[in-house]
Parts: structure tokens; sequence; C-alpha cells
């Protein structure tokens, strides 16, 4: 039999597939190693044939085939995904290959009912089987020996720890039954639910799981990064058990190959994980849900950038699978795209949304408004946000003007008081804090801005409870966030201080005030997500605080109060932002009503050869309704100059195979051996 192969190398552009001969039978899908040249490689067999057109003195065996293979759905959709993010087919295929590893085997025993004479300590051993073997596994040999004992190894499982939720069963609100029969109604759809925090989506998600599983179909329920949302996996754990896999990066290797396998066997039926868990090898696939769907982390920025909510709609039409988006904050292109459900109130027991107060910081020259800090004083438990974090976010010198900047990076230096370091937060760059200007030797150093840091410490200093730090700083430790939130949940009085972290879905019903401070530092983006990303923000902020008892209210510290993001979240006016947002998109022709390429050419250290690549580049994508914007330099990063492209097009498969084909032949010609190239297609 022949194999087509494609070799899973990620060092080199192949142009694969090959062709190799293999005893007995083989599947798309299989993993084997083979010989390549000189050396040995693993490959994914992406196609198989009885003739091929290599000569047989030149036709060679693979190696080895593997135990594990990648279901044929998602070799489809990987060799899809290579295509639609310009990328490769190993890249690609390297995303939907098992994690390393292999099934872990243990011992077990059972004693067999036959009597004989065993003293004090083999009776205490007999007296706790069937069991693992575990330690014992010597003692028990011997007892099988004599025929007292059977001993079978079998696949043990080495399960991630869940945080254990309780699980209640309800009866469904009207708007919740509604939403689940229009899903039910239609195989195959695409359905975004659209609800505040609290509305009742994660039910309806484990109502449609759990009619998916009655059908014998598999699911699979993307969530946005764990550590910041614990509770909607604890409560697939709790309702479905070991049904569950659960893949997340922070997972063992053993754990993450048995939660793997264990889906792949057809053991667990529903994947829940960040956006990997889109490749997760669920057979039969009946449902996708997308918790969140506004989430940035949805977005992968290796090689290939995927979207896994595009990846999800499209392993979705591949399937016949349903798709179930929810959000209450929902991008404009879903709201757009999509057959939206409402949840128009929080369920039973829960409290309306929050007021929500904007204060116009024009002209004032500190980081809390007055309202803000007595709003805080009085408070026993806040929230407050400010996306920005360090000290100071530059320095400079106030006899010479001299500004501290990154040495490889085109950026302001960012001051880091308690490391007693200027820090560049796109190459990691640090250096010691100046104590004079080294250009004029000026001792007058004025610190720019204030980062959590520095509110930190002003908060700490104003106020008599303690104070929470989350942030990329404080958080550095994977583990120190659901510690932090932890002890920010237990404590009887205190805030929550940090980055767009603190927005997420926890629940702390006693959270009675939420802050957005310097709202404008989303606002001020240069990005026609800006508007989209601060409404998002403060509306989800909005939905942290006055969960319990007590209510709250939330307070947004803004110099650019008229915003349409900022007036309609403080109106809760979800809907009317969306055909606000979608009429200036449909205006300016960005997504939904066009899609977007970026393409990004860098060279170290010299500008030329990036910018001619670039140029190159401008002239020779032609796609028909597309538009080119560029070549534009971009800040210089880690000593790269950068120049990109914008392509906004309303014939995308054209646009996107134009550019691969164009990038492609760039980068193979010897003349930008020095450039990088790299595509982003449907950059955020
Ligand atoms: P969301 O995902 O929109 O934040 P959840 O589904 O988590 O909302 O619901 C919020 C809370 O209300 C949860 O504690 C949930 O168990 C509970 N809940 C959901 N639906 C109902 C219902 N129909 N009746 C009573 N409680 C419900
Ligand atoms: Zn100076
Ligand atoms: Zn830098």
């Amino acid at each position: 039999m022949i194999a087509r192969v494609e070799p899973l190398t990620t060092t080199r552009r192949l142009s694969g597939p090959f062709d190799y001969r293999v005893e007995g039978a083989v599947e798309v899908g299989a993993l084997v190693r083979m010989p390549f040249g000189h050396q040995k490689l693993d490959g994914v067999v992406v196609g198989v044939a009885e003739t091929t057109d290599v000569a047989p003195e030149k036709l060679v065996d693979v190696t080895s085939v593997r135990g594990d293979s990648i279901p044929r759905d998602l070799v489809d959709l990987a060799l899809w995904m290579a295509e639609e993010y310009c990328s490769t087919p190993a890249r690609a295929l390297s995303l939907v290959s098992p994690p390393p590893g292999k099934a872990k085997t243990a011992f077990w025993a059972e004693a067999t009912g036959v009597e004989g004479r065993v003293n004090a300590s083999q009776e205490a051993l007999l007296a706790r089987l069937p069991g693992p073997a575990g330690g014992d596994l010597a003692a028990l040999r011997r007892l099988e020996k004599r025929g007292l004992v059977a001993i079978s190894s079998r696949v043990a499982r080495r399960a991630p720890r869940t945080n254990p939720a309780a699980d209640r069963l309800v009866d469904l609100s009207d708007a919740q039954a509604a939403a689940l029969a229009a899903i039910e109604a239609a195989p195959g759809a695409s359905h975004l639910l659209h609800g505040v925090t609290g509305s009742g989506k994660t039910e309806v998600y484990l109502r449609a799981a759990a009619e998916a599983l009655e059908r014998g179909e598999g699911v699979i329920a993307l969530v946005p990064e764990i550590a910041l949302t614990p509770q909607t996996v604890a409560r697939f754990a709790a309702r479905f058990g070991d049904t569950v896999a659960l893949l997340h990066s922070a997972l063992s290797e053993g754990e993450r190959y048995d939660e793997w396998r264990r889906l792949r066997t057809g053991e667990a039926r529903i994947a829940v994980g960040p956006r990997s868990a889109v490749f997760a090898p669920v057979s039969n696939l009946g449902l996708i849900v997308v918790d969140e769907e506004h989430d940035a982390s949805y977005k992968h920025e290796g090689d290939p950038r995927y979207d896994a909510r595009h990846v999800a709609a499209y392993r979705a039409y591949q399937t016949g699978a349903r798709l179930l988006a929810g959000s209450a904050t929902p991008r404009p292109e879903t709201a757009h795209s999509t057959k939206r459900l409402v949840l128009p109130t929080r369920v039973a027991g829960g409290r309306d949304l929050p007021p929500v107060r904007v204060l116009d910081m024009r002209g004032s020259h500190h980081s809390l408004h007055p309202d803000t800090r007595r709003a805080l004083g009085a408070s026993r438990k806040s929230i407050v946000l400010l996306n920005r974090r360090g000290w100071s976010n530059f320095l400079s010198c106030k006899s010479c003007g001299k500004a501290w900047e990154c040495p490889n990076c085109d950026v302001a230096l960012v001051l880091h008081r308690a490391e007693h370091a200027l820090a560049c937060h796109h190459c990691g760059h640090r250096e010691r804090v100046p104590s004079r200007c080294d250009v004029c030797g000026s001792l007058a150093v004025a610190r720019h801005g204030a980062g959590t840091e520095r509110v930190e410490a002003e908060l700490r200093h104003a106020l008599d409870v303690p104070v929470f730090r989350l942030d990329a700083d404080t958080a550095a430790n994977k583990d120190a966030v659901p510690e932090l939130l932890a002890r920010f949940a237990a404590a009887p009085e205190g805030l929550l201080l940090g980055t767009q972290m603190v927005a997420k879905g926890h629940d702390f019903p006693d959270v009675t005030l939420g802050v957005v401070l310097d709202a404008d530092s989303t606002l001020r983006f240069p990005d026609f997500r800006a508007e989209e990303r601060t409404f998002a923000l403060i509306a989800q902020l909005a939905g942290r605080a006055g969960r319990g008892p007590r209510g709250g209210r939330v307070l947004v510290q803004t110099t650019s109060p008229d915003a349409p993001s900022i007036v309609a979240a403080a109106q809760h006016d979800s809907d009317g932002f969306l055909k606000g947002e979608l009429e200036r998109r449909r205006a300016w022709r960005y997504p939904p009503f066009s899609d977007l390429i970026r393409v990004v050419t860098s060279s170290l250290d010299d500008a030329r050869p990036a910018h001619a690549a670039a140029t190159r580049l401008a002239q020779e994508i032609v796609a028909t309704d597309t538009e080119l914007l560029g070549p534009a330099p971009l800040f210089r990063l880690r000593n790269r100059e950068r120049f990109q492209l914008v392509l906004k097009t309303t014939a995308r498969a054209e646009a996107i195979a134009a550019t691969g084909a164009a990038v492609e032949a760039a980068a193979r010609d010897r003349a930008f051996k020095d450039v990088n190239f790299s595509v982003d297609v449907d950059p955020t």
C-alpha cells in the first residue's frame, strides 16, 4: 500500500506530501516515522493509494506506525487551516496531533476466592482487594503464585484535578427553554446566546450538551483561559463527571495524553478547554460551545495564526455539528452573522445590573477622581480595573526632554518600581532606573502616567482594606492566580486591582463596587476594535459588581465621556452599541463587511530588505474587490524593522490564495533571504 505522508518538520517548508510504501493496511491520520534524506522524520498520512509515480527503486518503506492516530476529519481540518491561514500542512497538522506520551499501565489485584493459610499482614492485604496493586505488588505476586490472587494490568488514568462545584438541577426559565428549543430544532445551525452575566447561558450550554450526549453525539466546549474562568469547567465536570475530558495547558504531560486518549477512544465524550480544545479528537461531534465568544484569547498568536471561533465554525460545518456561542458582549460580526437568542434578564434571584456612572477626567492630573476615592472608602469589597501595568508608563528629562526608550524597540520603557527597573513590555529588555539624565546630567527625571503598581501604592496609602493586585507581573506564576482570587473571595474586606484579567468570569457575590480607571487606555488603541473592546471591558466589569443582595454600582473614569462605547456601556445598551458599531463598520468597510489580511515583513537592524519585500508584495498581491493599504512602517521590535500591508477584501478565498502564493514566492527568493514574513488572516 502507498501512503501519502506530510512530514511534521516545522523548520523547513517542504512541498509534500511524499509517497512511502507500507506493509499491510494504513489509514489517513496514521502517524508514521520514516526515512527522509539522511534523517528520520515523523509524519502524518494524509492520503492512501494503490499506486505511485515514484520509481520502484526509489520507493522506501515507512520505519514504523504509531499506535495512536489522528481522526480523519481532523486531518482534513488541518489541511484546510494550512490554506486558510497561509501556513504549512506540517504546522497545522502538529496542532491536531496527539500530545506526546503514552498510556500508563497499572496492576490490579483481585482475590480469587480460594482459601489458603495466610498470615496477618497477608490477610490485611487480601481484605482491601479488589484494588490497585501499588506498592504491594511483590507481596501480591507471592499470593498470586499460590492461586489466592489474580493480577491483571490495565490502563491507569492520570486524572487532572478539578475544583468541585455543586450542581443544581433547575427548571429552565421561559427564555432559556425557548433558546434550547431553537438550538434543538436546527441541527447543524449556529446560534449566538446573548445575555448578561447570570442570565443563565451556562445552564443552556449544559442542557444542549446533555441533549447531544442523549443522541450519542460528542461535545466540545471552549472557554477562555482556564485560570481565570474555573467555574464553567467545574460545572461541566460536576454535571457530566468522567464523561468530561479537560484539555488545558496546566496539565502534566501524562494527564494531557490520557485526556486526549479518553476522547479518542470514546471513553470521554465532552472536551472542555481553551482554544486548542477545538482540535479535540471527539467523534460524531454534535455540538461546539464557545463560551465568552468575545474573548481575545481565542486568537492564537503562533503560526498558523488561527482563530478558534472561525475554526470551530468550520469544524461544525464539516461535521454537521451545532455551533453555540455565548456572551454578554458579543462581537459585532457574530451578532451580524448568527441567529441571536436573547436571555433578557438575570435568572430568578439575580439582581439587575448595577448603575454605571461616567466620571469626566478631562483636565485632571490625578489617577483617582474624588468620587472614586469616596466610593472606594465606603465600599467593603471592590474591583478596580486599570489596563496598564507597572508604575509609570514613561520617563522623560525635565531639562532636555530626553525620553527613555527601549534600545531594541521603538517604544517607551515602563517603570517597575518594586524591581528597581525600567522594562520593555514588548521584548522584555530591562535596565536600571536612572537617577539622572545621561544626555544633560539633570537630576529632574519626570514620571508620567500611572499603572497598576503605582495605583496599588496609592490605594494602600488611602484606604484601610487589603489590596490584591492581579496583572501579568503578579500572575507570572500560573498557580498564583487561582490562589489570589480565592484569597480575595474569602476576604471580608478587600480590593481587587488589576488589568483586564479582573473583568473575566469570576463570581464574587459580595463585590458592590466596580471601577474602571482610564477607560481611554483601550480606546486610544489605533485599531478598529477599540470601541468594541472598551464596551466589552466596562460591561464585563459591570457584570462582576453587584451580584449579591446588597447590589452595587460602577464608576468609569474617562477623558472621552462621549465615546459611543462609553455612552452605551453606561446605559447597559448592548443592542444599541452593536447597532451603532455595525453602522460604523459598514461605513468604513471593516469586518463583517470585509475581511482583513495583514502581512508583516521584518529584517534585522536594516529596514531596506523588509521595505523592499513589502513593496514587492504590494505589487504582486492582486485579487478582485480587494483594497491594499501600505506598506506602512511599524515600530521597530526586537531590533527588527517592520512593514505592514493590510488587505481589505470581499473576495476572501481569492485574497488569501493570492497572499499565500505571493508570500511563498517571496520567501523562497534569495533577494529576501534576510526577511521574515508573517501573514495574519482576521487579525485582532
Ligand atoms: P451565565 O452563564 O449567563 O452567567 P448561569 O447559567 O451561570 O448564567 O446562571 C447563573 C446562576 O443562576 C447559576 O448559579 C445557575 O445555577 C443559576 N440558574 C441558571 N438557570 C436557572 C434557572 N432557570 N432557575 C434557577 N437558577 C438558575
Ligand atoms: Zn536631560
Ligand atoms: Zn523592547
